[in-house]
């Protein structure tokens, strides 16, 4: 019937990730069931009805299952650190997120909490933009460049304060940080910010 719906897809007790629209495109009266499958939203789609091609709708199932992917590496990294920051042990559920250590084009499918780190908004930024880097064995290093500065005490406290302290990681052994990544990622902080 072309009828689009929305599909609360569970990812944890309470909490969903919405996919829509989804339209019905089976019914098995005997099982009860319905096949459901995922199509572009209709401001994506012209003319041709609100059910898109197979290639179209093949795309829109690869994001649906990126998100998905996003969302279960978000939560089973804030899981593994106890919704705490790695470097700072915040726990403050809004400002507390989950980082890729290596970035993880080829893991879809695998939300691999090996290769996260659960880090508050200002330390994942400045892991992300190279100002602060974990070596292989989980110790925090602060860029030359801040170290060198002065300034407040977000500063001297939220940065420098963490130079050469070691991280907390999971309790479970298979769930924390792969060293292997750890050492990708921080060759490129060295190189990083020995060039700045
Ligand atoms: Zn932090």
């Amino acid at each position: 019937m072309q009828v689009p719906l929305i599909y609360l897809h569970g990812i944890a007790p309470g909490q969903y990730m919405v996919v829509q629209p989804v339209f019905i495109t089976r019914d098995d009266p005997a099982s009860a069931s319905v096949l459901l499958e995922v199509g572009l939203p209709a401001a994506d789609v012209r003319g041709e009805g609100l059910v898109s091609a197979p290639d179209a709708r093949e795309y829109a199932l690869a994001e649906v299952r990126l998100r998905l992917h996003q969302q279960r590496f978000r939560q089973d990294v804030l899981r593994a650190y106890r919704h705490r920051c790695t470097v700072c042990a915040l726990r403050e559920p809004a400002l507390v997120q989950a980082a890729h250590i290596v970035e993880d084009r080829a893991e879809q499918g695998v939300a691999a909490v090996v290769n996260g780190l659960a880090l508050c908004a200002i330390h994942h930024l400045a892991y992300d933009r190279n100002l602060m880097g974990i070596d292989p064995v989980g110790v925090v290093h602060i860029a030359k460049r801040l170290l060198d500065e002065q300034d407040g005490p977000m500063l001297r406290e939220g940065l420098q304060g963490f130079h050469g302290r070691g991280i907390s990681v999971p309790h479970r052994r298979q769930e924390r940080p792969e060293p292997d990544r750890l050492e990708q990622r921080f060759d490129v902080f060295t190189r990083i910010s020995d060039a700045a």
